[in-house]
Formats: C-alpha cells, sequence, structure tokens
C-alpha cells in the first residue's frame, strides 16, 4: 500500500493524482464485500432517497404456484432455447461478432448494431437462473462467454462489436461514436447491467472488470465529448447501467457522468419529441416519442433520483407518470401506441414543424387496439421504471402498474411453451385488413429483423422473484404474491424467513408463516386496486386494522415462530370499461378477474362466426373452469354472450343495422396472456357491450 501511495504522489499531473485516488478510495470501499441488501437485483440499500431496499437476488426461491411454473419454464425452455439462437451463426450473428472483434474468428458484424445488448440480455436471463439453481454446467458456459466478450474490448474500455470489428478491418478510419443510431451506450448499458448482477450473484469480478473499464470508457468520453454526441444516447440503458454500476463500486464519478447524462440531454440541438430531448427532462410534463427509450429514461432519472434526491427530476417523474397512468397506458399495461405518427406537439398549421414519432406514444385517449404497437421492450421498461418509483416511495400505486404488467403485457410476450415471441402487443387481431403491419401478427422462435425483445422478456421472468418483496427500516413490504419462500439477512444482522402459499392469481387466498422475523417490523401487505373487501386474518382472528384497496396493509405484531397471516382476495370476475374519450373502446368492456385481463379468441368460438359478432351482456355471470391450453393448466371464464348472425361486410363500409334478434351463447374467455397458442385465430380483449 506505502509503495502504491507512493507512485501516485508521484504522478505529475493533479488531475491524475486525484483520478488514482478516487479509484483507490473506491476500490478500497467495495473490495471483496457485498453486504447488507447490497445484493439485490436493483441495489437501493444505500440509496439516500429510495425508501425502500430490495431482497439480495437468490434470497427468494419459488415453490410452487404460477411464477414457479413461469420460472421453470424460463429455465427449461426460455432460456437454453434462446441462448441457442443466439449461438448458432445461422440463426444469429450476436456471439460471431464477439469471436470476430476478439480475433478468434473473421468476417464482418451482421445483425443490428444492437446485437451486442440483446446478448448481454440473454446473458443476465442465465446468470439469474444460476443464482437461482447454482448449476455448474451454466457457471462454466458463461465464464467462457465472459471470457470471450472480455477479450473484445480495447484497452482504453470502448466496447462495441460494430466499430471494433470496423476498426480491424479499417484501422486507419475513426469508427466510433460516428454513427448516431450505433447504441454503442445502449449495449455498454445492458452490459453494466449484467455485469452487476453477475457480481452480486457470484461474488466473481471477470464480467465486472470489464463494466468498470466500459463505464470509465464513457466517464472520459463525456467529459470531452461535444455536447451534440448527447443525442448518441439512443435508448438509454446506459443510465441505468451507469447508476448501478456507482452502487456496485461507490466510484462517485459514476454518479456524476449519470447526473451528467439527463442534464447534457438539455443541451441538444434541433432535438426530437421521439427521442424524448425536444425540451429539457426537467421541463417535461408528459409521456412522449419512441416509448422504450421514454421508459428507460425515466428508469434511469429515477435511479439518480434514489441516489440525488434531485426534486427537479421527481417533478416530472411523476408528471409524466400521471399522463401515462391517466391517458397513454393500455388496460394490459402496455406502452407505446403508435407504430408510426406525428408528435401531438406536432401541428397542421405549421407543417415543417410536424415530427414523426415511431413506436411511439400517441395523443391523450389515442389506445387503438388492432393496430397497437406496444413493444414489449418498452412495456418492460415501465415495469423498470415503476419498481424504481415503487422503492423511492412505498407508494403501493406503482407496484399495481408492475402487476398488469406482469400477467399482462409481459406475459403475452412469449408462448406457453418458451419457444416464441411477439415484438408488438396488438389487443385485438382480425383477419380482413390488407394494410401489413411491420411487424409479425404471430409468435416467432427469433425476431431475425429485430430480436430485442425476447432476451428482455426472458430476463424479466427470470427475474420476477425479485420484485416479491421489499424491506424498509421498520418492517417487510408483501409486494406481489405467489408461492415462495423467503430468507435474507438484513445489514444489522436481523432475519427474515417467511413461507408464502398461494395460487394467486387463479385463486385469492394467501397464506404467509412466519418463521423469523423481527419483533418490532410490520409487515406491509399490499391489497390490490381491484380487491375491496379483502379480509385478513392473523392467526385464525380478524385482523383489526381497516383493510382498504390500493394500499398496503400494516400488520404489527410481537412476532414467534409459526405465526400465520391468511389474506383472502376476492378473485370475481368484473367488467371494466374505459374513459369514453378513448374511441376505440367507446361502449365496450374488458373482463377482468384479479390482475388477470382476458380475451376472446375465435379458437373458443368455433363455428366460423367472427369475434365481432358477439356482445357482452353488462350482468353477464361468468363461472371460472380450469382448462389447458399447449399444455399449461389456466383458469378460463365462461358465461353468456350475446351473438349476432355474421353479415357479409365484403366491399361494404356502412349498412343499417339488423333487427334480428340476437342469440345467447355459451362461451369462454381465456386470459389475454395465452391466446396466439393454437395456431392462427382472431382475438380481441374489448368486447361491444350490450346494455
Ligand atoms: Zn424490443
Amino acid at each position: 500500500m506505502h509503495c502504491l501511495l507512493y507512485w501516485v504522489l508521484n504522478q505529475k499531473s493533479i488531475k491524475m493524482k486525484t483520478h488514482l485516488f478516487i479509484k483507490i478510495i473506491a476500490f478500497l470501499l467495495f473490495a471483496g464485500n457485498i453486504q447488507g441488501q447490497e445484493k439485490a437485483l436493483i441495489n437501493t440499500a444505500n440509496s439516500k432517497f429510495a425508501r425502500l431496499k430490495s431482497i439480495n437476488i437468490g434470497d427468494v426461491q419459488w415453490t410452487n404456484g404460477f411464477w414457479a411454473e413461469r420460472f421453470e419454464l424460463c429455465k427449461t425452455s426460455m432460456v437454453p432455447h434462446m441462448m441457442c439462437c443466439y449461438l448458432n451463426d445461422s440463426v444469429s450473428h450476436a456471439f460471431k461478432n464477439f469471436k470476430i472483434a476478439a480475433g478468434l474468428d473473421n468476417g464482418e458484424h451482421v445483425g443490428p448494431p444492437f446485437h451486442d445488448g440483446d446478448f448481454y440480455k440473454i446473458m443476465e436471463a442465465e446468470i439469474m437462473v444460476f443464482a437461482v439453481t447454482g448449476n455448474k454446467a451454466l457457471e462454466k458456459k458463461i465464464n467462457h462467454i465472459i471470457d470471450i466478450i472480455g477479450r473484445t474490448q480495447r484497452d482504453d474500455g470502448y466496447i462495441h462489436t460494430p466499430v471494433i470489428i470496423k476498426e480491424l478491418n479499417e484501422p486507419d478510419k475513426k469508427h466510433e461514436f460516428v454513427e448516431r443510431l450505433d447504441f454503442e451506450t445502449y449495449n455498454m448499458g445492458h452490459l453494466m447491467t449484467a455485469a452487476c448482477i453477475h457480481y452480486r450473484a457470484t461474488g466473481k469480478r471477470p464480467l465486472l472488470d470489464i463494466a468498470i473499464k466500459a463505464t470509465d470508457f464513457l466517464y472520459n468520453f463525456y467529459i470531452r465529448a461535444p455536447h451534440e454526441l448527447a443525442q448518441n444516447a439512443i435508448c438509454p440503458s446506459h443510465y441505468m447501467g451507469v447508476v448501478e454500476m456507482y452502487r456496485t463500486t461507490s466510484d462517485p464519478r459514476y454518479l456524476e457522468l449519470a447526473k451528467s447524462l439527463i442534464d447534457i440531454r438539455s443541451m441538444v440541438k434541433d432535438g426530437t419529441d421521439h427521442n424524448q430531448d425536444r425540451i429539457p427532462f426537467k421541463q417535461q410534463t408528459k409521456a412522449i416519442g419512441h416509448a422504450v427509450r421514454a421508459n428507460y429514461l425515466y428508469a434511469g432519472a429515477a435511479d439518480v433520483y434514489a441516489e440525488t434526491g434531485d426534486d427537479s427530476l421527481m417533478v416530472a417523474l411523476e408528471k409524466i407518470w400521471h399522463d401515462l397512468v391517466e391517458h397513454k397506458i393500455y388496460i394490459t399495461g402496455g406502452c407505446g401506441a403508435l407504430y408510426d405518427g406525428v408528435s401531438p406537439n406536432g401541428t397542421s398549421y405549421s407543417p415543417s414543424y410536424i415530427q414523426q414519432v415511431h413506436q411511439a406514444y400517441g395523443r391523450e385517449y389515442e389506445l387503438p387496439n388492432i393496430t397497437a404497437h406496444n413493444e414489449s421492450c418498452a412495456n418492460i421498461g415501465n415495469l423498470l421504471w415503476n419498481w424504481r418509483m415503487l422503492q423511492i416511495t412505498g407508494d403501493p400505486a406503482y407496484a399495481e402498474i408492475m402487476e398488469t404488467v406482469m400477467y399482462n403485457s409481459l406475459l403475452a410476450g412469449v408462448s406457453l411453451d418458451g419457444k416464441a415471441y411477439f415484438y408488438t402487443n396488438p389487443l385485438a387481431s382480425v383477419r380482413g385488413i390488407s394494410d401489413s403491419l411491420r411487424w409479425s401478427k404471430h409468435r416467432e422462435p427469433y425476431i431475425s429483423y429485430c430480436n430485442c425483445c425476447p432476451p428482455n422478456t426472458i430476463r424479466t421472468i427470470a427475474e420476477i422473484q425479485n420484485y416479491m418483496y421489499s424491506v424498509s427500516d421498520d418492517g417487510l413490504w408483501i409486494n406481489f404474491y405467489g408461492g415462495n419462500t423467503l430468507n435474507t439477512k438484513l445489514s444489522k444482522g436481523k432475519v427474515i424467513s417467511l413461507t408464502q402459499e398461494s395460487d394467486y392469481p387463479w385463486e385469492g387466498k394467501v397464506k404467509l408463516t412466519v418463521n423469523e422475523l423481527p419483533e418490532d417490523f410490520s409487515l406491509f401487505i399490499r391489497i390490490p386496486q381491484w380487491a375491496d373487501q379483502t379480509t385478513a386474518k392473523l392467526n385464525g382472528k380478524a385482523v383489526k386494522a381497516e383493510i382498504k384497496a390500493g394500499e398496503y396493509l400494516e400488520l404489527k405484531n410481537k412476532w414467534v415462530k409459526g405465526d400465520i397471516i391468511e389474506i383472502r382476495f376476492p378473485m370475481k370476475p368484473i367488467l371494466v370499461e374505459a374513459n369514453p374519450l378513448v374511441e376505440e373502446t367507446r361502449n365496450q368492456a374488458a373482463v377482468k378477474r384479479g390482475p388477470l385481463v382476458y380475451c376472446l379468441e375465435s379458437p373458443d368460438i368455433g363455428d366460423g362466426s367472427r369475434i365481432f359478432d358477439y356482445r357482452i351482456p353488462s350482468g353477464i355471470k361468468l363461472n371460472p373452469v380450469q382448462i389447458k391450453i399447449a399444455g399449461a393448466e389456466l383458469t378460463a371464464l365462461e358465461g353468456k354472450l350475446l351473438k349476432g348472425k355474421s353479415p357479409n361486410w365484403k366491399n361494404s363500409l356502412y349498412r343499417e343495422i339488423s333487427t334480428q334478434k340476437p342469440e345467447s351463447v355459451k362461451i369462454r374467455l381465456i386470459p389475454y396472456y395465452a391466446w396466439d397458442n393454437r395456431g392462427i385465430s382472431e382475438m380481441t380483449v374489448w368486447i361491444p357491450l350490450a346494455r
């Protein structure tokens, strides 16, 4: 250590001395010591402005029920199948790009510029499966991949295979940060996130060391880069990544970098609503533009707030969040109504001002169903953002949005066998519209043009257990439900051990058994907004506290081993209507049971009629029935809908309404996430009301 200090003090430049001191202090601060809740997926253990802390990776283990089944499918089908695609050169060039950039293979970069980032996402999913299962063969595979990735990195920390391969082939030309749409920072952001998780899950540093070099590169780059390069922040996954690197290493430069990444957005000239940089972020009040970029930006800004408490960030985030949930989100939690469109700020009085948007939020209440874009990555970005808001505030409204996404727009992204994926998530699908939509109406095993969504979906499903609980100084927060065990040790040595048994969302019963819980801790149990008339018992006696839907129920007790809490949520199917300003759903109803949105799909009709021939009576009685689709068990709902006679609409747009009396027929509705698993079909979430 003395020699090291002597060497640092002998550096000529003061800047270099300072830089080296910071590095040494940061290294000493985190040198191999991960304490308390610092091994969480998103580590808010030391975030001064986050009320809640996360549970460490691996502390929650699924036992049985809905999410245990999804994790099993993730482990046995989604991860191996998708990793196989990525390692197979004839399907995906992503891993081959790394091998070429590492000098282990020859050729050109093939695939989209964000290929590296998507490969990091499937790697993150594999790391999470390893963290839960401890599968040694998986660890060996991950280590091999990390070794190859490390070999591609330049000495200055830059890592991005499209440019590194160009540099190998044309060493005399400058290639880095030349193409605005080159996704360099997006890729590095996903590397940082995967690296933090790998380090927290394994305690090993190889991937983290690569990410540290990459973050150092970005820090040095942004110090000297012209402000126009802020526009290179396409799809800013690196805002989240850089803050997570700060949380892992305690290097203050990384927080400085994260703050400046948001601030430099305001210096962009000729910014666009599409890229959320037409006006400075802190002045923004609307969810706008490309929905993936938007939600990643909001999640990253929330991360910066959790560390800095910069109120101007939270003011913007809260306004944007209200705009989203009051005007722009789908009932499934889907985000980004438009395939293509114009910014709502465009005006026909000034045509030159009209700005294109793409894969984007639309105007207020503009929520089409057949053409709903709802990219899976945007829905996931929404979940990531809301998790951060929940950790910051403890407000269950954010958990409500997360749960809606988890059970609907996230799960719809993957087939029931875990082998095929959606890029877009519409709320209706019909035959008879000739305009082709760019993205497939059916799930695909590998989306060759742009496979960003499948690995994002997989890593999110692999990580759901990390969202189940939070802790604060005064209690344990039960955010979501599903059979699992929780065993965790807090930084002050307190132990939490709890078993949760539940067949939620198929049933509303949840049983919590305390194995160990600090005596002075409260249990905060989230009561969903739809769960009026929830009941709760502690050791067989009804709890005295008032139970309010949409709030956390606080239970205090002198906890002892064997204490049992039983919650019963009402799982009654309900009909939901939308604000009438949503033209596309006026006079229609959607069916929900608990957090699940249901849909009508043509395989459940079976007589050749069209899904639009049906009306749903407002007083319909719907009965849960157990069925299997593609081998997966689920709860469908059966009830009587009114069926009109299918008119022949060929070559006609309008007709006189039929006076024929509709017939009452028994129809089955299935969870929205389970559609498109029985061949080509028609589907709709919203059904016209018969009042
Ligand atoms: Zn995507």
